[in-house]
């Protein structure tokens, strides 16, 4: 079925369903002029927002309604998360072309939903629009944090500890195997397939980093290591000095780099769509929050090096060598 049969309401009924997930604290949720909900006084509000276009961000062919659903929603609760806060509303603005079957956006929806309600996050509205060509899809979702606990990416100070709450350019390596058809046939290379297409949020690791003692700035790892750490050392006014024998690589970017013949340290510096969180921490408290990470999460928080005194960026190898690293992610506006 198309768009054109049941027309804008009847989409908008279509897919209000399953969206409200958390009803507490909601006055109005979709259906009314604008949405509307209590909110707590002791704590401040995040609003994030992310915009997804056909041929940009994602290939429709090459992607499953239900993948680009979760993606868009990931995308913006990653960015709470790194605020260490809460998600709790979101909104879905979506503009439609005519020939975009219904059945993907039911998709779109699904994988939305799916992940929404994994977060305890209402989908509280939107506005739907056609569109010529592409598919383009916004996701607004508002959070919140307590007061003295917000995760900011300019509160470094030289002599942090610098850690990262997962595996590094696994969605590089993904998002190769998708452009280049590459075989997804085994446990390796689904799990570099799901790092791209189904990232999960650190919400609960955001959070949880935002209650230690010594955890200074956070951000999530979107662009890239090399690119996402340079905002915060510019930010912080600080540098920083990364290990290479620590970055963490997934066993399934190492088979996959010995298969295509790519440095893994490439790939988990210039990275990019991790969707992991660094954090920086107070040296003294460091080993603290290392362990607790690992009694909470039963995985390791990952040590990758720490801030410094002057602004350069650099790497540090295995023999000592040092290189200074430049922020290489992902630019939209410049030659990537
Ligand atoms: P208005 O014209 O007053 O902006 P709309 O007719 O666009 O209202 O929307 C009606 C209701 O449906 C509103 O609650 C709006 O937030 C919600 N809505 C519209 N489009 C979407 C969408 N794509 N996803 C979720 N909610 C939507
Ligand atoms: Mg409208």
């Amino acid at each position: 079925m198309m768009l054109k049969q049941i027309g804008e309401f009847g989409f908008i009924d279509k897919i209000s369903k399953g969206c409200l997930i958390r009803p507490d604290n909601i006055i109005r949720a979709i259906g009314d002029d604008a949405a509307a909900f209590t909110v707590a006084s002791d704590q401040v509000s995040l609003i994030t927002t992310d915009l997804l276009v056909e041929r940009i961000h994602f290939i429709r062919k090459s992607i499953s309604g239900f993948d680009l659903g979760h993606k868009s929603l990931a995308v913006n609760l990653s960015d709470i998360a790194a605020m260490g806060g809460q998600a709790r509303e979101a909104f879905v603005s979506i503009g439609i072309p005519l020939t975009c079957p219904l059945d993907y956006l039911k998709a779109v929806y699904d994988g939305m939903k799916h992940l929404a309600e994994k977060f305890n996050v209402n989908i509280l509205g939107g506005d739907t629009t056609r569109s010529e060509v592409d598919l383009i899809i916004n996701v607004v979702v508002y959070g919140t944090a307590a007061k003295n606990r917000l995760l900011c990416r300019d509160a470094a100070e030289p002599g942090d500890i610098i850690f990262s709450t997962g595996y590094l350019g696994d969605s590089k390596a993904g998002l190769y195997l998708i452009l280049n058809n590459l075989p997804v046939d085994s446990t390796e290379m689904q799990a570099l397939y799901r790092a791209h297409v189904l990232p999960q949020p650190h919400l609960r690791e955001g959070r949880f980093l935002a209650d230690q003692s010594g955890i200074r700035a956070a951000i999530d790892v979107s662009d890239g290591l090399s690119s996402d750490l340079g905002h915060i050392t510019e930010q912080s006014a600080v540098g920083a000095t990364i290990y290479a024998t620590q970055i963490p690589i997934s066993d399934s970017l190492q088979t996959f780099c010995a298969a295509y013949g790519f440095d893994p340290l490439e790939y988990a510096l210039g990275g990019g769509e991790d969707y992991i969180l660094l954090c920086t921490a107070a040296p003294q408290h460091a080993d603290e929050i290392e362990q607790n990470f690992q009694r909470q999460f039963k995985r390791p928080l990952f040590r990758i090096g720490k801030t410094t005194a002057d602004h350069r960026l650099e790497v540090v190898y295995a023999n000592g060598t040092s290189r200074a690293i430049s922020p290489r992610g992902w630019d939209h506006f410049k030659k990537n």
